[in-house]
């Protein structure tokens, strides 16, 4: 009997892949519904991630499905958020995951049971309307996301307290309306701080984003319009970024990501150019900056009555209103620090998943992980291999390997990413995946493909890891992959050419 802990991306998945491994998962979620962060509320809920409605995915659908539910042919390419919900509720109703689920109950604490060294099992209380229920599991999935708890550092920025204009963190945002003729502060260029800088700038007087770090900016229309993620996240590209001498690997990234506009140019260009933080994702920013309706600034020094100053700058600039979009923190309420320490925003879990200290592999965190790519994907994989590691079909190493690797990754954390405020919860998408998928005998052998079909092989190596590929072999296999990954390009055109002029191609 296996407690998965909210109905969001990755407690659906960790269900399904229960279900699949013959497992009794009991899905456990406060709100009225599933979804997570996909499921838009114009009131913003305690203990729940909060949306603006504006919000579309950054990952294009083929990049973000389960492996063996593709989205919709006729969905768009990125997704808004009202859609993505369409496509989690039919994955529930596909999988009959429903019926495993059990709205409007809180999980209020998670505990060993007094024999754990030997039975490995939890005590859980769980409140639904007013009334507390212990069970006992033999397992539980943490799915409970790392976007609820606002990160509002008010101490890192003097003189706020003297400050006569209005400010909120970004989870408050809901519509642009609030920003009409008013002078706009943005702190912080993560994506909640460019898509609201770029919403806001329609009506706002003028705003403004502060950086410490500045960021790499990618758009979802990537080289020849293709969709970033196809592009960057290919087997190809992933052996050139892990083998090539680092040097020359960064030199090809910012080649690759300057391309477009000259990151220095537009103040843009990150703390150290040879460290990259999470790319944000936006369309619309350069030219927003070449347009001027957007000016990017350094650091905020201090405020002032009615005014910011920044560092490295002599003058004043009047705001009246500031947003932070200073991102989130990491926490579970639910459980003892000793199960789970989280400190400067990293939990020390062996590849993102398994406390390391554990007497027994039973409990596990899903999707608390920032990969440059599809989190969807990610967390199923998880799933997968979390769900044969609990039913005894995979083994984990030895606990002091284990705290080995995690007390490493803090010293060393990921090449790709260097910077991050929570750099240790990021890696290389592609190389995460593949290393998941070994350990449940799902990773595709493109050499072997290469004999027996080749033309897949092909498709896999040179085009977009798409998460089909990891439901071609091994436990899970799922006979529709094959087709899935030979037509990923179509459902990609089909919502986008409903003309189609005489004599053009029909693919790309
Ligand atoms: P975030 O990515 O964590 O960015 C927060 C930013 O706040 C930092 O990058 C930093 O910006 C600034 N910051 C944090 N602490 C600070 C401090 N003490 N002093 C000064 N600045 C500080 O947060 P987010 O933008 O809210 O995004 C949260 C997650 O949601 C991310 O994974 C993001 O990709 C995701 N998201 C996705 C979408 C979408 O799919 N469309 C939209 C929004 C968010 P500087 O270094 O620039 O100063």
């Amino acid at each position: 009997r296996v407690a998965v802990v909210g109905a969001g991306v990755s407690g659906l998945t960790a269900t399904k892949c229960c279900l699949d491994e013959g497992l009794e998962p009991t899905c456990f979620e406060q709100s009225q519904d599933i979804g997570g962060v996909w499921r838009y509320t114009e009131h913003i809920e305690a203990g729940r991630p909060s949306l603006y409605p504006s919000v579309i995915s950054n990952t294009s659908k083929e990049m973000s499905a389960f492996s063996d539910f593709p989205f919709p042919e006729d969905f768009p390419v990125f997704l808004p958020n009202a859609q993505f919900l369409d496509y989690l509720q039919r994955y529930a109703e596909h999988f009959g995951l429903r019926e495993h689920i059990k709205l409007g109950t809180t999980v209020v604490s998670i505990r060993k049971q007094p024999d754990f060294a030997t039975t490995g099992q939890w005590n859980v209380v769980t409140e639904a309307g007013g009334k507390q229920t212990l069970h006992v599991f033999d397992a539980v999935m943490v799915c409970s996301g790392h976007l609820s708890e606002p990160s509002l550092p008010l101490h890192s920025f003097p003189g706020i307290e003297r400050f006569r204009g209005q400010y909120f963190h970004s989870r408050q945002y809901k519509h642009p309306d609030v920003f009409q003729g008013k002078r706009l502060l943005v702190v912080g260029m993560g994506n909640s701080g460019v898509d609201i800088a770029v919403e806001a700038s329609r009506v706002a007087a003028k705003v403004s984003i502060s950086t410490t770090r500045g960021a790499w900016l990618l758009s979802r229309v990537f080289e020849h319009g293709y969709p970033w993620d196809m592009v960057l996240n290919t087997r190809l590209m992933s052996l050139i970024k892990t083998n090539l001498p680092r040097p020359l690997s960064w030199w090809l990234m910012n080649y690759k990501v300057n391309q477009r506009f000259n990151h220095e140019n537009y103040g843009l260009q990150p703390q150290k150019s040879c460290l990259v933080r999470e790319p944000v994702l936006n369309d619309d920013l350069p030219s927003y900056i070449l347009t001027g309706r957007i000016a990017i600034k350094p650091g905020v020094k201090e405020f002032k009555d009615n005014s910011v100053v920044f560092h490295d700058c002599p003058e004043e600039e009047p705001i009246d209103i500031v947003v932070f979009c200073t991102g989130y923190n990491v926490s579970f309420p639910f459980l003892e620090e000793s199960v789970i320490r989280v400190e400067n925003k990293h939990a020390s879990l062996y590849k993102y998943v398994f406390p390391a200290h554990l007497q027994k592999p039973t409990l596990a965190v899903l999707g608390l992980i920032k990969p440059l790519g599809g989190i969807m994907p990610v967390a199923e994989m998880q799933a997968r291999w979390v769900s044969r590691v609990f039913k005894g079909l995979c083994q984990l190493p030895s606990q002091s390997v284990m705290e080995k690797e995690v007390n490493e990754k803090k010293k060393n954390p990921v090449p790709w990413f260097g910077l991050a405020f929570d750099e240790v919860l990021k890696t290389e998408w592609v190389v995460y995946l593949d290393t998941l998928a070994s350990f449940i005998g799902a990773k595709p052998s493109v050499l072997r493909l290469l004999c027996t079909d080749p033309w897949l092989a092909l498709t896999i190596f040179f085009g977009p890891c798409s998460p089909y590929q990891y439901r071609l072999g091994g436990p899970g296999r799922w006979e529709g992959a094959r087709q899935a990954i030979l037509t990923q390009w179509d459902r990609v055109l089909k919502p986008m050419r409903p003309r189609v002029p005489a004599g053009s191609s029909s693919s790309f």
